[in-house]
């Protein structure tokens, strides 16, 4: 079984998968708790099984992972292996990225490599805020090559983020870690990794589209704010010179994918554009075909 690109509308991107089957959340309760106060999210956590029948009912596929910030956190996320093997059974709608903990050196090189080789990830989700990393620093550079060399896509979170919003110090979570300018040089260093800005970049939009301008390895999920508060250069970018490297994307569970397709359809992109930007950019990243 694979995802047969005829038989959906749409690719979502940028889906969390916060818990599994034994309960285990991605975040500490704490912290999970502060975050659903600040989104006033009432969508219920789903497992990697209800996920894929979510978005079975509305005909889309959606890339599903977890974030690993282990060493940044002092809580372990819920099991990666649980929801590879449970995006498997699910294969007509689910792809699964990866996830590990850059702060954890070679054992996160060769997790990177295991979690590809032997569970099959199709990629990796980093959030450098809530794991605590530069991306641009040395000491990353044989993880972006392990990943380079592995070729597949990683998806980094940028600009703000709902991670410990609203409480003091927001939760220790610094936001310059998600300067995407971090990740121009990454993508200057990786001419062959694939890297997805993940957001609108909130406040660095500008940034984000001038390295997607000049990057030909970097793309731009849209997820996480409603379509109805992109900024006007965001989308101008996005309906005319970088329509090839936008993504739907939603950040499930903070935003659904109907509430960001009816503010999407205001925005009254050309079909031509809405197609490439919904459902055949990402198949030509994640290397789907029909
Ligand atoms: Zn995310």
């Amino acid at each position: 079984m694979t995802i047969d690109l005829n038989a959906i509308s749409a690719i979502d991107m940028h889906a969390h998968v916060h818990i599994d089957g034994s309960g285990r959340t991605a975040s500490p309760p704490q912290l999970t708790a502060a975050m659903a106060a600040y989104f006033g999210s009432s969508e219920p956590p789903r497992t990697v099984e209800q996920t894929a029948q979510y978005y079975r009912e509305r005909g889309m596929a959606a890339v599903v992972f977890t974030i690993d910030a282990t060493t940044n956190l002092g809580h372990a996320p819920n099991s990666i292996d649980d929801l590879v093997a449970g995006a498997h059974r699910n294969a007509d709608v689910l792809i699964p990225f990866g996830s590990v903990d850059p702060l954890q050196g070679e054992a996160a090189v060769e997790e990177a490599q295991r979690q590809v080789t032997e569970l099959g990830v199709r990629g990796f989700k980093f959030h450098p805020s809530v794991q605590g990393f530069d991306p641009s620093a040395e000491e990353f550079t044989p993880l972006w090559s392990a990943i380079e060399q592995l070729q597949v896509p990683i998806l980094v979170h940028t600009g703000q983020t709902g991670a410990g919003a609203g409480t003091p110090g927001g939760w220790g979570f610094r936001l310059s870690l998600s300067n995407p300018m971090l990740l121009d040089d990454v993508a200057a260093r990786h001419p062959d990794l694939q890297i997805i800005m993940a957001h609108p970049s909130v406040p660095w939009q500008d940034e984000a589209i001038s390295i997607a301008t000049h990057k030909l390895n970097t793309w731009i999920d849209l997820s996480g704010w409603s379509p109805k508060y992109f900024s006007p250069a965001l989308v101008r970018a996005a309906r005319t010179y970088l329509k090839h490297k936008m993504l739907f994307g939603t950040d499930l569970p903070a935003l659904t994918p109907d509430r960001w397709l009816r503010d999407f359809d205001g925005l009254e992109f050309p079909d031509e554009v809405r197609a490439m930007i919904l459902k055949d950019n990402a198949a030509r990243l994640l290397g789907l075909s029909s």
